[in-house]
């Protein structure tokens, strides 16, 4: 047993989540603990919701941050909305919607499932055949920004074809919210889910959710109880819900909703279309200095997200050993690929306050050394000049 403090590196987060988390985050994180009842407490639990309101673009009631990390959003979705012998159109491109049939299944429910090639975006066609096919079917759940590969969907698009069946939309929205455009009410989203690592750059354990009130009254009227008693939201709008009683149900993660809190303050300082923006600015940047090295995107232009970079690289190089080397020689850490993208490509994140000009010129200048001293086959020295050019264009 050792008995000493734990003092984790400083790195550089380029990966798919946690990114870099804003200082000003762990400050507020650090601050005195109070009680969740404290009076105190229960005004910053109203701003907190009116934040995350302002970031989702929702008047939603129902909004507000679950007590856990993005996969219990998910479940918090799935869990309420879904009773036995439901219908749910499930479309996976990727490992996320992977996990919304597990979550279908388990609820009792019937995942229709529609499929699409891993990079590509959710197909609307096939969805809208799935809905004819299945005409009973309750909901359609999809995810707007894939993480494990990079692509981007309509998700207005989606939600439209969901609702012209009579269906409520499901929307995973952990790596899109703060990252690129989202807009809950002017797209009619249902239920959506996000994380709090990826692009508010928040520490990770803490799920925003909103619901509309037509996905209220689903829950409010159904026939089985919920079976998760921590999610069920019947419970928990008494404790964070409009006019709540602030009852106890559970003990909230008190100093992480002060992060929480702080970044959202930090998002709206910015302003969320300067948020989206410059994402893709730093996007561009980073792409003019992978294309340089002679590297390419595994997604196509059209469906590329700005935050969350799939790049391929050539046959046969040890893609473990150049990500360890990033780690051991510049702190840097870039993710590799999930399931079946497993060594075929890295995930580079530019989410949220990692994404920044010198992350950028700090990535492309690291691949490049790290690259180049391992002999792999790159245009050696262009990176960090195409990107600064990028920059200034
Ligand atoms: C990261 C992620 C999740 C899961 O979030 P956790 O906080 O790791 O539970 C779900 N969906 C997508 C698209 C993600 O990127």
């Amino acid at each position: 047993m050792t008995l000493s403090s734990f003092h984790p590196p400083v790195r550089t987060l380029m990966g798919p989540g946690p990114s870099d988390v804003n200082p000003r985050v762990l400050e507020a994180m650090a601050r005195p603990t109070i009680g969740h009842l404290d009076p105190v407490f229960v005004s910053m639990m109203d701003e907190t919701k009116e934040l995350l309101q302002a970031a989702f673009l929702t008047e939603n009631k129902l909004t507000m941050p679950v007590s856990a990390p993005g996969s219990a959003g998910m479940e918090t979705c799935f869990t309420n909305l879904i009773e036995p012998g439901d219908k749910v159109i499930v479309c996976q491109n990727g490992v996320f919607g992977g996990r919304m049939k597990e979550n279908v299944e388990r609820c009792g429910g019937e995942a229709i499932m529609v499929q699409d090639d891993w990079g590509k975006p959710v197909d609307a066609e096939k969805v809208e055949q799935a809905l004819q096919d299945h005409k009973d079917a309750k909901i359609v759940a999809f995810v707007h920004a894939e993480t494990s590969t990079g692509a981007v969907s309509d998700a207005q698009a989606l939600v439209a074809l969901a609702h012209q069946y009579d269906c409520l939309a499901i929307v995973d929205a952990v790596t899109s919210l703060g990252g690129s455009p989202l807009k809950v009410d002017e797209w009619e989203i249902d239920a959506i889910y996000s994380g709090t690592q990826k692009c508010l750059s928040c520490t990770p354990g803490i799920s925003p959710v909103s619901f509309s009130e037509r996905a209220i009254a689903v829950i409010k009227n159904r026939k089985t109880k919920v079976q998760s008693w921590f999610m069920d939201l019947n419970l928990v709008m008494d404790y964070w819900g409009s006019g709540a009683q602030r009852s106890y149900h559970h003990t909230a993660p008190i100093n992480a909703l002060y992060g929480l809190h702080e970044s959202l303050v930090i998002l709206q300082e910015e302003g969320l279309e300067n948020a989206w923006a410059r994402h893709d600015k730093n996007h561009q940047a980073l792409k003019a200095g992978i294309e340089a090295m002679g590297l390419s995107f595994f997604v196509d232009e059209a469906h590329r997200l700005p935050q969350l970079n799939a790049v391929e690289f050539p046959a046969g190089t040890d893609e473990a050993k150049v990500r360890s080397e990033l780690l051991n020689r510049y702190n840097l850490e870039i993710g590799s690929g999930l399931g079946p993208m497993a060594g075929k490509i890295w995930r580079i994140g530019l989410m949220g306050f990692a994404s920044n000009q010198q992350n950028v010129l700090t990535c492309l200048g690291a691949l490049d050394a790290v690259l180049s001293d391992m002999g792999v086959e790159i245009n050696s020295g262009k990176a960090v000049s195409a990107a600064m050019a990028s920059f200034s264009a």
